[in-house]
């Protein structure tokens, strides 16, 4: 039995905690904090003020954060916060020898740039802690390292080629609305993309590279070519790759909106004077913009997202599709949030489960390939991401 703070009371956080409480007999204690008090309550009068401790803090201070761990005692702190504070979190996590676990790589707000250096720096003093970081444990970042560490194990004798495919083809009814923190994600979707082949990077222009992919229980959908932070970990873990790329959908409206907001200068991120005060404009939008934690009960349609892995399996080429196909709807009803915040707060859950059950255990901070894949993967069916395997011809 094992005690967890979770830190981050947005639709991510909101999962974790139902999850959390739905796996009573890992976590006895369970505590959420985040910057304001009354998301934590909301979430507290959902799954019960008997089930869940909730606090105010504020993650960009490593003091605040060490008062809070050592108040909480956990065993497993789950950061479901902004990948802005990673790394307080992190030191915290250090400071006080608690096990560390996130969903998204650290950014620093004033660069749009994301990159494990500052989180893999962490690796020694982890190790000499005997504490645990495991990065990335969501979706993509996460299951998807999974289902390619499933396929480095036990299918593949050399993995070759990866592409990565993301489709979200719910509808909210909203003319442009972002699925997750506006702020993230559009600073990830109107930066330049990249690739990595033959041990280079390749760079192109945002949204150079299209393909349409069938997504099974969805159908053809416009497919471009994006930077996502598991390609980073990936290329180093996956030894024989030749290439990795990743690949998200979007619709011609949604593209035409942000197109238009960038040339309108609405997702610049440096500061700018407006009648003598200094504001952020892509912050400014962030507080125009639906909040996406209401997008929950208005929200229809799946998510698919999975692997196509290339390779050889004794002498012979081999291809198969790895993906979960997850339902906005049957989302909601078990969560009260719709699939993207549902198909990342699980796998933190689950990520934090292995690990306070010593499934998943070794001082350091580690990516998910560079563990078992195997238990994970019996986990994602019995926690509401059960995932299909597919053999496509090569
Ligand atoms: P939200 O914006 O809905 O929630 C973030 C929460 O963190 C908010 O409640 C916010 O508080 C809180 N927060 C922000 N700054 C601080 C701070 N300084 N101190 C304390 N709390 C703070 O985001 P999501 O729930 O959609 O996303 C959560 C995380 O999940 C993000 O890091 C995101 O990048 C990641 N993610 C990962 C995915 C994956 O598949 N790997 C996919 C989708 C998201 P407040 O309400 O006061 O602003």
């Amino acid at each position: 039995m094992a005690s967890v703070l979770i830190i981050g009371a947005g639709g991510v956080g909101r999962v974790v905690a139902h999850k959390c409480v739905q796996n009573r007999d890992t976590f006895d204690k369970i505590s959420l904090a985040s910057r304001t008090l009354s998301k934590c309550e909301q979430i507290q009068n959902e799954v019960g003020k008997e089930n869940i401790d909730i606090y105010q803090v504020d993650a960009d201070k490593v003091d605040e954060l060490v008062k809070l761990i050592e108040k909480v005692k956990p065993d497993v702190v789950i950061n479901v916060a902004l990948p802005y504070q990673d790394l307080t979190i992190m030191e915290a996590c250090l400071q006080t020898g608690v096990d560390y676990l996130d969903t998204a790589n650290y950014e620093h707000p004033d660069t749009a740039k994301f990159e494990y250096k500052e989180q893999w720096a962490y690796h020694d003093k982890y190790k000499e802690k005997g504490i645990m970081g495991l990065l990335g444990s969501g979706f993509d970042p996460g299951v998807t390292n999974v289902f390619c560490a499933y396929a480095d194990q036990y299918l593949f004798d050399t993995i070759e080629y990866i592409d990565i495919l993301d489709c979200n083809a719910g509808d909210h009814g909203y003319p442009f609305a972002t699925n997750f923190n506006p702020e993230i994600n559009l600073r990830e979707v109107s930066a330049k993309g990249r690739y990595w082949e033959n041990g280079k990077w390749i760079e192109t222009e945002p949204m150079e590279i299209k393909m349409v992919w069938d997504y099974p229980e969805i159908g053809p959908r416009d497919s471009y070519l994006l930077y996502h932070e598991e390609l980073e970990s990936l290329s180093k873990n996956i030894k024989g790759l030749k290439r990795i790329r990743f690949f998200m959908t979007f619709s011609e409206s949604y593209l035409t909106h942000m197109k238009c907001l960038e040339n309108v200068g609405m997702l610049r991120i440096d500061e700018v004077d407006f009648n003598g005060c200094k504001i952020v404009p892509i912050q400014f939008l962030k507080a125009l913009l639906p909040d996406p934690a209401s997008l929950g009960p208005r929200t229809k349609g799946k998510t698919n997202i999975g692997c196509v892995i290339e390779g050889v399996k004794d002498g012979k080429r081999k291809k198969v599709y790895i993906y979960n196909v997850s339902d906005h709807e049957k989302c909601y009803q078990e969560t009260k949030a719709q699939a993207v915040s549902y198909t990342t707060g699980v796998p933190a859950v689950i990520g934090a489960k292995l690990m306070v059950e010593n499934i998943w255990k070794k001082p350091g901070v580690w990516n998910m390939e560079q563990f078992d894949a195997k238990p994970f993967m019996d986990e994602l069916n019995k926690q509401g991401l059960p995932w299909v395997i597919k053999e496509l011809e090569v």
